[in-house]
């Protein structure tokens, strides 16, 4: 690290200026795959040979016994404990260098793509962006049908994170998405037809629904997101035959002056102060979820805070139970039945909706039941999912706002000054992009590793002692202007050589890191490990690649012409194994400007890619495109405007515009490179919406024109910026 004692200036996404910080610091173990849930119900396991009659027969018996059918991949992470881990071998380490691509198919969105496919009887079912399904034959890549959910575009001034969705799941002849603007859609398998449609959110609010459904039992399980925009998170579950809503569980809790929805929250509300249900709270349910049918426990993982800041949030102090926390829930009923918090009074968005997976593993010389996740913040952690206990925690990457979590209570030991309450910023590794995202890891127990797609980041945070909530905007009571990327190109080179990617091959039973493989960039796709001795992964440069999963060698690799953030599938039909992934770059990994641009220079597709051995398939010839010829009025004489401006900015245009308005995608518009005509147009654009088709919905209720014309005046300076060449860069 060569940034202890420099100044560092992060960035992200986010603005930052010059502060002077000083950094405070800057195997293989075999182990029998979980079989834990496979002696439930066997009795009534479905025949492996029969295929049924129905498309997306999907039921109870055969994803508690995924194992006795490896050619399907029937739910998202495979099997319940979400492990990632296929038994199929045709493809393995000794022929991996024979795989071609088979078929791939375009979409025509050029949005980001988050996807875990599933595939099941021969049909593969993608989501893509907007929330739209798309159903192939897995053989041949023919369209079957595909479904738009119509979420209207102006959505996105809801969202975090782009137009993205993680996946379907599949039962009993419905394929069940969660649409951005948060309805719940079951289709029917055989023609994509809508089976029902429900809304799981309040009409109008600022929820959005990214992740994957699970179906456990007949209940399709979906949470929501939206914590940067003031909501009060839950998840809820649905009966998969009519839609009807069977229970709801709030991970914060309400206006304490009403009666808790049940007695856990009223525990819960113990830990807040304030009045935090004005601000909504937050604790959003958007990703990670897990299943252990022994048990009976459904894992669920907790986001962050809203607003972000916890002085702001819940002033008086409190733990604020359950943000960053992996709860377990009856999946019959939503009842509570244990809680470990990560980030007690989490302050730096650091998310427990991470990837979890389920796994026996040795700890302590005996074979314990363990939940396993790499969350935001840094640690690797170890429970026991049977009681929530405390295990162990290590550093898997670099840590800097906690030396360790305390064996005794389980609670992080914070370095000082890291909650930015005494007025100062603190610059904290990682930030809020973390050091492993929702991207999914995989844990093979052929090498006893969890391969963690993981990352180095860093961010500023700085209170904002002006706060007030502000719909449409991030609500994350952070003041970004302290923690603006510095002007000078060798600082800001500095700061983005520090946004690093790897792949963690992490032994759980040492707790350590057994190896790792340095990549490009961060903001890489989600990974695959394999009984053939594989790993699959793709990346933010957009290539594909087979490792070795028991040395990291790389073996194979596919220019996919385009970034990838989603994890691959393996399947098997007819004796032919394939791997498929979906591609498409965007996500976080957009908004975040600069540092996002290392992995982008391409023109973006939303692509689904299907690879086998032997096969010989070729993409297109990769577009060329050009954003155009800068073309800004003069610059605006006003300093301060123009300062008024880029807070603005930073506050809501980046997350779709990017962070100093530079765009990582090409399908984001990068505004320095406006047409006259679109400066003419300015504020028809952001205040009236003419292009709400398009995404860009109307600001005017929340924007004033007065500001409309600052964050103008910005990006004007931007793009002057551009043409006269500071900060050089080739597009
Ligand atoms: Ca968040």
């Amino acid at each position: 690290m060569k940034t202890s004692h420099a100044n560092i200036l992060m960035c992200v996404g986010i603005p930052l200026s010059c502060l002077a910080l000083v950094l405070a610091a800057c195997g293989r173990q075999p182990e029998e795959p979980a079989t834990g849930q496979s002696d439930v119900e066997t009795a009534t396991a479905v025949a492996q040979t029969a295929a049924p009659a129905e498309p997306a027969a999907v039921n109870a018996q055969r994803i508690i016994n995924a194992d006795r059918e490896p050619g399907n991949w029937m739910s998202h992470g495979r099997s319940y404990d979400e492990q990632r881990f296929s038994p199929l071998a045709v493809i393995n380490d000794s022929n991996a260098e024979r795989l071609g691509l088979s078929w791939y198919f375009d979409i025509p969105t050029d949005r980001g793509m988050q996807a875990t496919p599933l595939m099941i009887d021969g049909v593969l079912y993608v989501s893509g962006s907007w929330s739209m399904v798309y159903a192939f034959n897995a053989v041949t890549g023919e369209l079957l049908w595909q479904y738009d959910p119509q979420v209207p575009r102006e959505k996105l001034l809801e969202l975090c994170c782009d137009a993205i969705n993680r996946g379907v799941a599949a039962w009993d002849g419905k394929i069940f998405v969660g649409t951005l603007d948060g309805r719940l859609v079951a289709l029917n398998a055989a023609d994509g037809s809508v089976a029902w449609d429900v809304s799981t959110i309040p009409e109008g609010s600022a929820y959005s629904i990214t992740g994957a459904p699970r179906v456990i039992k007949g209940k399709v399980i979906i949470g929501n997101g939206g914590s940067e925009f003031g909501v009060r998170g839950y998840i809820s579950a649905y009966e998969a035959t009519t839609g009807k809503l069977a229970w709801r569980f709030y991970t914060v809790p309400g206006d304490p002056s009403q009666p808790f929805e049940n007695p856990i929250l009223e525990m819960a509300a113990k830990t807040w102060t304030g009045e935090w249900w004005k601000l909504g709270g937050g604790g959003t349910v958007w990703d990670s979820m897990a299943y252990d049918a022994e048990l009976d426990l459904l894992y669920i993982g907790v986001g962050n805070g809203s607003p972000w800041n916890a002085q702001i949030r819940s002033p008086g102090g409190g733990d604020n139970l359950f943000l960053s926390s992996i709860v377990a829930l009856r999946p019959d009923t939503g009842e509570y039945v244990w809680h470990y918090q990560e980030t007690p009074r989490e302050s730096w968005d650091f998310t427990a909706t991470q990837h979890m997976i389920l796994a026996n593993i040795e700890v302590g010389g005996k074979e314990r039941k363990v939940i396993m996740q790499a969350p935001k913040n840094g640690f690797f952690y170890i429970l026991d999912r049977a009681t929530g206990e405390f295990l162990s925690a290590e550093k898997y990457t670099l840590v800097t706002w906690a030396s360790h979590i305390d064996p005794e209570t389980g609670r992080p030991v914070e370095a000082p000054g890291v909650r930015y309450d005494g007025g100062q910023p603190t610059v904290n590794f990682p930030g809020f992009m973390g050091g492993h995202n929702w991207q999914p890891m995989s844990y093979s127990p052929r090498t006893g590793l969890v391969y963690i797609p993981a990352q180095q980041t860093l961010a500023v945070y700085a209170h904002d002692a002006e706060f007030n909530y502000r719909p449409g905007f991030y609500n994350t009571g952070i003041d970004w202007t302290k923690a603006m990327m510095p002007e000078d190109p060798a600082e800001r080179a500095g700061i983005l050589d520090q946004f690093t990617g790897f792949i963690s091959a992490w032994d759980p039973v040492a707790q350590r890191e057994a190896w790792r493989i340095p990549l490009g960039t961060m903001w890489n796709g989600g990974i695959l490990s394999t009984e053939g001795n594989l790993l699959f992964q793709g990346n933010g440069t957009g290539r594909f690649v087979a490792y070795r999963a028991d040395s990291g060698e790389a073996l194979w690799g596919f220019d996919a012409q385009t970034g990838i953030m989603a994890a691959p599938i393996t399947y098997e039909v007819n004796g032919t194994q394939y791997v498929a992934v979906v591609a498409g770059w965007g996500g976080l990994g957009v908004l975040i400007g600069e540092i996002g641009k290392k992995a982008s220079a391409m023109v973006n597709r939303s692509r689904v890619l299907v690879f086998a051995l032997d096969a010989d398939g070729a993409l297109p010839e990769p577009k060329t495109y050009s954003r155009g010829t800068p073309n800004p009025p003069p610059l605006v004489d006003d300093p301060a405007l123009v300062q008024h401006g880029k807070e603005l900015y930073h506050q809501s245009c980046f997350a779709c515009h990017g962070a100093d308005v530079i765009s990582s995608s090409s399908q984001m518009p990068d505004l320095r490179y406006m047409s006259a005509q679109k400066h003419e147009l300015f504020l028809q654009i952001t205040l009236d919406g003419i292009l709400h088709t398009r995404g860009m919905g109307a600001y005017k209720e929340w924007v004033s024109e007065e500001d409309a014309k600052a964050i103008h005046a910005y990006v004007i300076q931007e793009s002057h910026r551009l043409m006269g060449g500071m900060n050089a860069e080739s597009d």
